[in-house]
Order: C-alpha cells, then sequence, then structure tokens
C-alpha cells in the first residue's frame, strides 16, 4: 500500500522533472540543428560569407524564391529558445549581412499583397493557386521590416498601411530586413518568412502556431525543415 502510494506520487515529480528538461533544452539551443552556426554567425562575422545562400532565381522545379539573401539560421519546425517543444517556429529566419534597412526583401511567388493599417513591419501575399497544390488558397508572410524601436518601417512606399490586394510579381522589392520583433526579446538582423493557410473564408489563419503553416522545403527547393536534419547552409536539393 505504501509503495502503491510512493509510487503515484513519483508520478507529478517525474513528469515536472521531464518538462524542466525540455525547457532547458530548448533554452540551451539542443534539439536545433543550426544553433551553433547561429552563434558563429553573430560572434565571427568574418564567416558570414560561408554561410550566405542567394537565389537571383528559384531553385530548378521549385515555384518559391527565396526572399532575402542571407544565412537561413532558424529553420521551420524548430524548438528552441524563444519557441518551445510545443509552440515550435513557423517559418524560416533569413539573417542577412548588412545594416538594418539595407538588405532587399523580395516577393516569393506571384500574389495579392496586403499590410494592415496596424502593421510596421509585415505585409502577408495571397496566392490563390498553391503552385503545389493548385485547388487551395495559400499565403506568404514577411516580418521584422522595422528599425528596432518600430518607429521607422522599412516597408518600401509603394505598400503603405492599409494596402490591400495590391498585385505583385514574383520578385518584386517589398523592403529591407530589420530588427522590429514586437516582443520584449531583442532579435538580430533577419527576415522571418512562413506560408500560411486559409480559413475556410478565405482570410489567412493565425501564423504564430505551426498547425496554420506549412514546411517550406517544398516550395524553396531545399530541405529547410528542422526535423529532418537539413544540410547548412541550404543549396539547391539540399
Ligand atoms: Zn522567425
Amino acid at each position: 500500500m505504501l509503495c502503491r502510494r510512493l509510487r503515484y506520487s513519483l508520478v507529478p515529480l517525474v513528469l515536472i522533472a521531464a518538462l524542466a528538461l525540455l525547457v532547458l533544452r530548448s533554452r540551451l539551443g539542443i534539439g536545433s540543428p543550426s544553433a551553433e552556426l547561429l552563434r558563429a554567425w553573430f560572434r565571427t562575422p568574418e564567416i558570414r560569407p560561408t554561410l550566405i545562400s542567394r537565389l537571383a532565381e528559384p531553385c530548378p522545379n521549385a515555384p518559391f524564391l527565396l526572399p532575402s539573401e542571407g544565412f537561413v539560421g532558424f529553420l521551420y519546425a524548430d524548438p528552441t529558445a524563444p519557441y518551445t517543444p510545443f509552440a515550435p517556429h513557423t517559418g524560416i529566419d533569413i539573417f542577412g549581412d548588412g545594416a538594418p534597412g539595407t538588405v532587399p526583401v523580395y516577393a516569393a511567388y506571384d500574389g495579392y499583397l496586403t499590410r494592415l493599417p496596424e502593421w510596421r513591419s509585415t505585409v502577408i501575399i495571397r496566392h490563390p493557386s498553391d503552385p503545389l497544390q493548385p485547388e487551395r488558397q495559400i499565403w506568404t508572410y514577411y516580418t521584422h521590416m522595422a528599425s528596432e524601436n518600430g518607429v521607422q518601417s522599412y516597408i518600401v512606399d509603394d505598400f503603405p498601411p492599409g494596402t490591400s490586394e495590391k498585385f505583385v510579381k514574383r520578385g518584386t522589392l517589398l523592403g529591407y530586413q530589420g530588427l522590429y520583433s514586437g516582443a520584449p526579446y531583442r532579435i538580430g538582423l533577419h527576415v522571418h518568412f512562413s506560408i500560411v493557410l486559409s480559413a475556410p473564408d478565405g482570410s489567412f489563419r493565425n501564423e504564430t502556431h505551426i498547425g496554420n503553416t506549412l514546411d517550406p522545403s517544398p516550395y524553396l527547393g531545399f530541405n529547410v525543415d528542422a526535423r529532418r536534419q537539413p544540410t547548412l547552409p541550404v543549396r539547391c536539393g539540399s
């Protein structure tokens, strides 16, 4: 009897310990295929040229253009901080080598651009026909295009707040990489890019939930899924 009670009382302790271990792994970057290279990117800027991916054209047989030049250094479904195994990263972060407001960000694919009135650093593009599943509509989302304090937007003047459904071609300049996170933590210079599913009413779903997003790998032509041991830096076909 005593033994059974002891066993039951240990269950919550074991669960708490397992949870603490998961959080610790997340904080330390364990489980992230890019954590070590990302640290090197910021600590040793001389190595940056070896990590940068640049694509003037999409990869062969891939519909999307990599929307900015830089180190694809934080990957889709990465469970590490500031994300968690329960709420992993929903897109890819492309870290540019330059000053804030100077590294261009381009549309990944033809579509209709919207910038909500309150968006300082973000645009979203509606693609009525997913090039990989033509019967459905998807969206591509681009954010962090503003100064660290959010005062200066780096989105080009063609797309002021309140822009709705403006047609853009793949490769159209949208803005420049920035430092604005809109969150209480600081970020390094990058653009966050994700592919978002449509709701039944045709609007875009909440981009912060991974279940509302798609793995960008087949659209870009290289593996950016943190769960599938990607090769870094990314290259076409990797
Ligand atoms: Zn991101």
